[in-house]
């Protein structure tokens, strides 16, 4: 069938997203393959058609009015296994794009292999999670993947990435910022260590394992992924079919990276000490000041509404549709608590989620 057959018009996009907000798609595809991907995208370049790239719709708002291009769902979810060529042992899984990613950690619990487990019930695809560089509990992906196979838009040809070249920092890569909207990522290598201990050094992970009656003994990697997902849950950030805090992406905006004398000033600020986080790679001599506690101390609290719009009652930083919300409503909540943070503490907060037709 050519690209025509499998073009639909004018598709709702809000059973595609998490937040299930959103008008509809001019156009609309999945690609179950690298050779549909080549011809839906030829189909957009000769007409003109602006073309997104939608993985699992769970770091994404579109906009009411919907998108006037073409949204192309990525479908490719074969994962194969295979132990690496150079003698270390390691294991490297080849991951479709399209692939759950809650489901591929799984697979490599199971498999005893180690590297991602403090990812697990993170929602949306193995393909989106290079592109912000997802991260939780301890771990960022980028530490697991060897290499990221994608399509070069104006190339009109597949190339790889090792990790090196794929500009990965906090939430960030060359996927969502120098070359955001350039390439669309079809595989995902990842190298894991058969046997590996887990990591489960994050002070919430180690309290709920410490009350999990394992009776002192070591985790599995299974065992951890499902401490994960216990701990996601009761911060409202696991999807559960009908929870009221699901209709999220997640976190709605970044935590700041910050010098010394900005502590200082929102320490000054508020009357308390900030908590603060090393900020890793990106920042030598920074932290990380959470942004949940910086709109808590700019006076919002967990279950905040504003109209149909909301703060999860379980976690300060996600935003929530609390049923019948625009995307115009998730705007204006998260325009009044930027407003409020910048006043308070004169920091700019940046935003997580990727906006589409606005
Ligand atoms: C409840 C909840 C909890 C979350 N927890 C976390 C967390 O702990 N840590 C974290 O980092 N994130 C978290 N997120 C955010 C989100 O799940 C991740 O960013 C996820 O990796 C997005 O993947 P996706 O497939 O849903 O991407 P989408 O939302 O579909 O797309 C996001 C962006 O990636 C691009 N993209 C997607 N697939 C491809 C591809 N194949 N090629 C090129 N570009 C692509 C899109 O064009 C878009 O720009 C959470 C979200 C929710 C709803």
């Amino acid at each position: 069938m050519g690209v025509e057959g499998k073009l639909e018009q004018n598709k709702p996009l809000a059973p595609f997203t998490t937040f299930g907000i959103g008008g509809p798609a001019r156009w609309f595809a999945e690609a179950g393959s690298e050779a549909e991907i080549v011809a839906a995208t030829g189909w957009a370049q000769e007409r003109g058609v602006p073309l997104f790239v939608l993985g699992g719709g769970s770091n994404l708002l579109v906009a009411d009015r919907g998108f006037d291009g073409l949204v192309l769902k990525v479908g490719m979810r074969g994962i194969a296994a295979t132990t690496a060529r150079d003698g270390s042992g390691q294991v490297i899984y080849e991951a479709g794009a399209g692939a759950d990613w809650d489901g591929f950690v799984e697979r490599t619990v199971q498999d005893g292999c180690a590297g991602v487990e403090c990812l697990a019930g993170i929602p949306g695809t193995v393909g989106g999670t290079p592109v912000q560089n997802v991260g939780a509990y301890g771990q960022e992906v980028s530490s697991a993947i060897s290499a990221v196979r994608a399509f070069d838009l104006p190339g009109r040809s597949f190339v790889a990435f090792i990790a090196d070249e794929c500009g990965f920092a906090y939430r960030r890569s060359r996927f969502n910022s120098v070359d955001r909207g350039r390439f669309i990522v079809t595989q995902v290598d990842f190298r894991l260590t058969p046997g590996g201990a887990p990591t489960a050094g994050y002070p919430d992970l180690q309290r709920e394992i410490a009350q999990s009656g394992l009776d002192g003994r070591e985790p599995t990697l299974v065992e951890v992924a499902a401490v994960v997902r216990k701990v996601r849950q009761s911060k409202g950030m696991l999807l559960v079919e009908g929870g009221p805090d699901c209709r999220s992406a997640g976190s709605f905006f970044k935590n700041p990276v910050v010098d010394a004398d900005t502590v200082r000033r929102i320490a000054e600020g508020s009357g308390k000490e900030p908590p603060t986080y090393p900020a890793g790679a990106d920042g030598a001599g920074k932290v990380k000041v959470p942004a949940a506690w910086l709109i808590e101390q700019a006076g919002f609290t967990k279950g905040f509404a504003l109209g149909a719009a909301g703060i999860s009652s379980r976690h300060t930083l996600a935003l929530i549709n609390r049923g019948g919300a625009t995307a115009s409503d998730i705007l204006a909540l998260a325009a009044r608590i930027s407003e409020a943070v910048e006043a308070r503490f004169g920091i700019e907060l940046e935003r997580e989620p990727v906006l589409l037709g606005f």
